[in-house]
């Protein structure tokens, strides 16, 4: 199937009314992928004009019938995977292995929408008769769950795949049409989920998608009167503009945002173990993972072993060509995020934190046109460092230490974050005891931090998100509950 390098709107696919156009670059090598229309406000209006008149038609279909397009979407997506992967790896940079990886999960988020779509179950609800004379009990309360509108699906670049359909998959399945604002450094992808869908038979005008800018697409979908709910994964910091924005309308918000997230390791855990899962949680495709390891808390007693353990294993990551089989550790996403990361890792040196390796960017020999930066330990980070606070999203390890578990606990609480936190020890009474104290949304005891199943519940605290997705509670979020009540003595 061919990527087209064209928007989607109303069913048709088209230029910019502005003619704009923009490229798209290959983070590994600077190769330009494609040449795309660069939409604007008057683009995007198009396009929730459209999602809102697709209403009518969404409403005509029955739950049957959208499980049946989500399910032949998934066995489309299925059929052309290898291409998918490739156009992920080429457009962010991801290595291939884990593209695939990411590709196969999209295949179930949309198998699991399709099984959602026809379990959208309302409720009998049993009615006191208080506000009536005694003995006048002849109603009856249900609920019915209905599709909440137009929903903007604004999605980041580090998942181009299937964080979009996280978004896309659960709207359509509750009845829902969709706006999609890819990412600008990621938007090959959503162009060919879009293709899949129309091969797939979704009537004109439920699914589109615009390109273009996040302050102007992004927020004409965020501001626009007819846009009923965002779904939004990205920053935390575009999270709380979104939020602001979308109020003055009113609209629900789901919002999956940054992380800083922890991995303890207490004095009786299974090193070996903790280091492979420290190591896939930091590197996996560059840090650029919302869910990634940010800080490797310490026990005191088993830092040295853990940390000469560590350096050996990541001493042997290759960088290199995301393409390449055997590359661990592939570019960044561009250079501004090159620059942020080497910035954030100079705050840590400057401010006493032990480079013990890395450290730097590459720059040299077949990595020379890409975004690469060095696997990186830093050890002795405290808080005053900026890199304890801010998400780095780069493959930076950051060392920390405690004395007690309640000294872990605090380390990993302290910080404006709440997504993911991982427990390393071989007593799981005390790894429970500890999880129910982290303030995150999902703790992983003996695990990476970086794990995600698609039919569970997944989602932030504080300033990590809003909301749950997992494609059931998505679906929840997605829609409204009414409540009916007939009297039936009429
Ligand atoms: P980002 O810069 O916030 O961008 C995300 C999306 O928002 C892009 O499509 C962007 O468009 C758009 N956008 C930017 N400004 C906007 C505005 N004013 N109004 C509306 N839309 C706007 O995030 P990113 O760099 O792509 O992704 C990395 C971040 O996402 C990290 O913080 C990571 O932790 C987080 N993340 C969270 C999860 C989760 O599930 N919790 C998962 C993955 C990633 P442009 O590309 O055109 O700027």
């Amino acid at each position: 199937m061919q990527v087209p390098s064209q928007m989607l709107i109303d069913g048709k696919w088209v230029d910019a009314e502005s003619l704009a156009t923009s490229t798209v670059l290959n983070p590994a090598n600077q190769e330009v992928l494609a040449t795309l229309p660069r939409g604007g406000r008057e683009d995007a209006r198009a396009a929730i004009d459209a999602a809102s008149e697709a209403l009518r038609r969404a409403e005509s279909m029955s739950a049957f019938e959208r499980s049946k397009i989500l399910l032949k979407a998934a066995s489309l997506l299925e059929q052309n995977a290898q291409e998918m992967a490739t156009i992920i790896t080429k457009n962010v940079g991801k290595p291939i292995t884990d593209s695939e990886a990411e590709t196969a999960r999209g295949v179930l988020t949309l198998t699991f929408a399709a099984e959602e779509a026809k379990r959208l179950y309302g409720q009998t609800i049993p009615l006191d008769t208080s506000p009536f004379p005694p003995g006048n009990m002849n109603r009856l309360g249900f609920t019915i769950r209905e599709p909440i509108g137009v929903v903007g699906a604004i999605s980041p670049f580090n998942f181009p795949l299937n964080l979009l359909l996280h978004k896309v998959a659960p709207a359509l399945a509750a009845g829902n049409t969709v706006v999609v604002k890819p990412p600008t450094d990621g938007p090959l992808p959503a162009l060919l989920v879009a293709k899949i869908f129309e091969e797939a038979g979704l009537p004109r005008g439920m699914l589109n998608v615009v390109l273009g800018s996040g302050g102007e697409v992004g927020d004409e979908i965020v501001t626009n009167e007819k846009v009923n709910a965002i779904s939004f994964t990205g920053d935390t910091e575009t999270g709380r503009m979104i939020a602001e924005r979308a109020a003055r309308t009113n609209k629900k918000l789901l919002l999956e945002l940054g992380g800083h997230n922890p991995l303890i390791i207490l004095d009786d855990a299974k090193v070996v173990n903790a280091v492979n899962s420290a190591v896939a949680g930091t590197f996996s495709y560059a840090g650029q993972v919302c869910t990634a390891t940010r800080r490797i808390i310490l026990s005191e007693r088993v830092k040295e072993r853990f940390l000469t353990q560590f350096e050996q294993a990541v001493g042997t990551l290759k960088v290199g060509d995301p393409m390449d089989r055997t590359t661990s550790v592939g570019p960044v996403i561009n250079v501004r995020a090159l620059e942020k990361i080497d910035g954030l890792v100079r705050d840590a040196s400057d401010k006493g934190a032990k480079v013990r390796m890395g450290g730097s960017r590459l720059g040299y020999g077949e990595l020379a046109q890409g975004n690469y930066y060095s696997p990186t330990i830093l050890d002795g980070v405290v808080g005053g460092m900026e890199i304890s606070q801010k998400e780095i999203f780069g493959p930076v390890a950051a060392i920390m230490e405690a004395s007690s578990d309640e000294e872990a606990i605090e380390l990993a609480n302290n910080t404006i974050y709440g997504l993911q936190a991982s427990i390393y020890t071989s007593d799981l009474a005390r790894g429970i005891r500890m999880a129910k104290r982290i303030k995150a949304g999902a703790v992983m005891i003996n695990d990476r931090t970086n794990l995600r199943w698609d039919n569970a519940p997944f989602g932030g605290i504080k300033r990590s998100g809003m909301g749950r997705e997992g494609v059931s509670l998505a679906i929840g979020e997605l829609t409204e509950l009414k409540f009916v009540v007939a009297n039936l003595a009429e």
